[in-house]
């Protein structure tokens, strides 16, 4: 495995709508595994492949550090709620921003051995996972948030 090299925003390869993955081998399960170790050795959550310079749909998300789901072509088909919570990305170091999400999402996805999947997910995975198919658009959590901060805003008690 190898660790990638996180591409900042101002980065045009962030700014692209990523094309569906068409072929799922060996190769793309090697990139979904570094790009895991990179998500790992960088203390995130989340990692979607635009992140490390590869425009296509797939994305590796890990928010307990004990259920790694690798979603490739992911696409939500159903939300409910919203909830506003404070974000920050690998590819904005040390911004933090409010985001509204919704609070519960349905994602429809390929795994990495090519089987038709559903996951249902709420709280801090639900964030995670819609934060991380915003990359996949081209858009930013830097973007769509709200009370940008530089740092973490410390919380008062
Ligand atoms: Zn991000």
């Amino acid at each position: 495995m190898a660790l990638l090299e996180i591409k900042k925003a101002g980065d045009p390869v962030l700014k692209k709508i990523c094309a569906p993955v068409e072929k799922i081998d060996k190769r793309l399960r090697k990139l979904l595994d570094n790009m895991a170790e990179t998500m790992y050795a960088s203390e995130g959550v989340g990692i979607a492949a635009p992140q490390i310079g590869e425009s296509i749909r797939a994305v590796v998300v890990d928010v307990d550090k004990k259920n790694r789901y690798d979603l490739i072509n992911p696409v939500i088909t159903y939300r409910e709620g919203s909830v506003v919570d404070n974000e920050g990305c690998l590819s904005c170091p040390d911004l933090f921003g409010d985001v509204e999400r919704a609070e519960k999402i349905r994602v429809e996805y390929t795994s990495r051995f090519g089987k038709k999947k559903t996951l249902e997910a709420e709280g801090l995975l639900a964030r995670c996972i819609q934060h991380e198919l915003d990359h996949l658009d081209g858009r930013l959590f830097i973007d769509i948030a709200k009370n940008i901060t530089k740092g973490r805003k410390e919380k008062s008690d």
